[in-house]
């Protein structure tokens, strides 16, 4: 009998371990499919301490939900593990060659692409260093955890302002920096005049601070914007992670209800109401 793990063909190989990955080879592996995934160990939320949202692991550290799956997969003979990328794949018969980074081959029936998304931050000074702690993309992953606190939504169209209404409607004091004049629908306007939300269209120059104490804007005219803990929301700029290349879109920002418009390191910024 062939060893299933050592035969370089496979039923199929899945490109990309995180959770789509994982739980693919977990159900091909209970029903006894010959599976090679393959990781390059780089999931989208490697900055993010916590998941959220997730059902009976709500608040759980991702990389160890990583670390059980694969555990887990280790009692399915058919399914092997390799820590390395898909580099090509091409057609082959009725299905697939594939090519390993370290250069070893693989044929199968099916290709499975898990590779997720990869984020590509607007060009905000500093915004990356507080990636996943204090600058967030998403209110329903993080939007409790900054819910009654002052924040900040980057963005000048619709899509921001559905972030910000979100976030106002968990009880954060929203400022959407639309960075310009913004693009909103009426609909939208109206939605973030009756919400409270102010809009500040000068240009975010730059975001620091301290993960989980404060975060501070730099906005263009020399005003800053300084406030306590702080997430920060994408409204996008997600694209395939592989191949690279994508439009960023725009993002979302959030502070504590501690925070206050800072005077440095000249003025301080009052948003206009709307
Ligand atoms: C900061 C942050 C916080 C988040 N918090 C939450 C949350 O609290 N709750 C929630 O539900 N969601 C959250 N998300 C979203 C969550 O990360 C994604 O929904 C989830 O990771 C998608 O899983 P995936 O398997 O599709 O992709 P990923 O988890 O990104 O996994 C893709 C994998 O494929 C690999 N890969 C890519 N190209 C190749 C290749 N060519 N060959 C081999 N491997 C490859 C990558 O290295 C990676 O390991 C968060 C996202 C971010 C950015």
């Amino acid at each position: 009998m062939v060893n299933e793990k050592e035969s370089n063909v496979y039923d199929v190989v899945i490109a990309g371990g995180g959770p789509a990955g994982l739980n693919a080879a977990l159900m091909l592996g209970r029903v006894r499919r010959r599976v090679l995934l393959a990781d390059s160990g780089q999931p989208r939320n490697a900055a993010s301490a916590a998941v959220h949202g997730l059902f009976s692991r709500d608040g759980d550290d991702p990389a160890r939900l990583r670390r059980i799956a694969r555990e887990q997969l280790a009692a399915y003979p058919s399914v092997r593990l390799l820590d390395t990328a898909v580099e090509s794949a091409a057609r082959a018969g009725d299905g697939f060659e594939v090519t390993l980074a370290g250069g070893e081959t693989a044929r199968a029936r099916r290709l499975l692409l898990a590779t997720g998304l990869a984020d590509e931050l607007p060009a905000v000074e500093g915004l990356a260093r507080l990636w996943g702690r204090g600058v967030y993309h998403c209110p329903y992953c993080h939007g409790w955890e900054v819910r009654d606190q002052p924040v900040a939504v980057l963005g000048g169209d619709d899509t921001a302002a559905h972030l910000a209404l979100g976030l106002a409607r968990l009880g954060c004091d929203v400022v959407l920096c639309a960075g310009g004049p913004p693009a909103f629908s009426e609909a939208a306007r109206d939605g973030l005049r009756a919400a409270g939300v102010r809009v500040c269209e000068d240009l975010v120059l730059g975001v620091d601070g301290v993960p989980g104490r404060h975060v501070r804007l730099s906005l263009s005219p020399g005003w800053t914007l300084e406030r306590g803990p702080c997430s920060c929301i994408p409204a996008s700029g997600s694209a395939p992670a592989s191949p690279p290349g994508s439009a960023a879109r725009s993002w979302t920002m959030a502070p504590s209800r501690s925070a206050s418009w800072a005077r440095a390191p000249s003025r301080a910024y009052t948003p206009p109401a709307t």
